[in-house]
């Protein structure tokens, strides 16, 4: 996907971009293939591909969910993807982005840094630890490519406020899906929709999975990832 199929994809999914936001995202393209270079950040490194698979990829939560001034939590962050080019692309938002591994996180406090974004902090933690202080706070909790459903439900679910919502970014999920009822429910979710679309370029088929938390998570989770690996819910 170049450029300027980028910004014509964006348009089908309502989003207008400007000509600083394209530069934003330009610098973060420059910074990740640098870093990449010295640092595993990622396997897709050409641009087009990039633009493509992490970029419009991350992109695409807004099939699922209105962005505007809320918080969002993006849990297992990696190098960035969904949370980093969702604040580029809506400066408005709230932004943390959660990762364990800390070379990811020193590479996201220099995007951000050199990109002057305020409003985003990037933390070293793991999720199920970090939601000890961070529980029943975030409108939006998202996350890509991290753990299965049920897994990543334990994970993310306790994060979020009252009315708010969990949505996972997933290739095919319907198995998956299937496995994790009883999670979202045990958690004090309820599942609202299931959005599925092909990426362009037959570049693969999507899922957003909108779960809106209508009851408080019992303190007892998230439990250690020893256990919710053992024994998912
Ligand atoms: N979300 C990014 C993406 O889609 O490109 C990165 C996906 S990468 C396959 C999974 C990331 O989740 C890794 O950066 C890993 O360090 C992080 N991770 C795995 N388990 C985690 C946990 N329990 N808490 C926080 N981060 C975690």
């Amino acid at each position: 996907m170049n450029k300027e199929e980028f910004i014509s994809a964006l348009k089908n999914l309502n989003i207008n971009i400007t000509d600083k936001t394209l530069n934003d995202l330009d610098t973060y393209y420059k910074i990740l293939i640098d870093y990449n270079s010295h640092t595993n950040l990622t396997r897709i490194t050409e641009e087009n591909e990039v633009y493509l698979k992490h970029f419009y990829d991350s992109l695409t939560l807004v099939k699922a969910i209105d962005l505007d001034n809320q918080t969002l939590l993006d849990i297992g962050t990696g190098a960035g993807f969904p949370g980093l080019v969702l604040k580029i692309v809506f400066p408005n938002l709230k932004v943390t982005l959660v990762d364990s591994l800390n070379k990811r996180i020193t590479f996201l406090k220099s995007v951000i840094e050199k990109l002057g974004l305020k409003d985003i902090e990037a933390i070293h933690a793991r999720a199920e630890e970090y939601a000890l202080d961070k529980r029943e706070s975030f409108d939006i909790v998202t996350s890509r490519a991290v753990a299965n459903m049920s897994m990543l439900s334990e994970l993310c679910i306790p994060f979020v406020k009252d009315h708010g919502y969990f949505v996972p970014m997933k290739a095919d999920a319907n198995e998956e899906l299937k496995g994790a009822k009883n999670a979202i429910k045990t958690l004090g979710g309820v599942l609202k929709d299931t959005i599925i679309f092909e990426l362009p370029y037959d570049a693969g088929t999507r899922t957003l999975i909108k779960i809106e938390k209508l009851v408080k998570t019992s303190v007892k989770y998230p439990r250690k990832f020893s256990e919710i690996k053992k024994k998912p819910l």
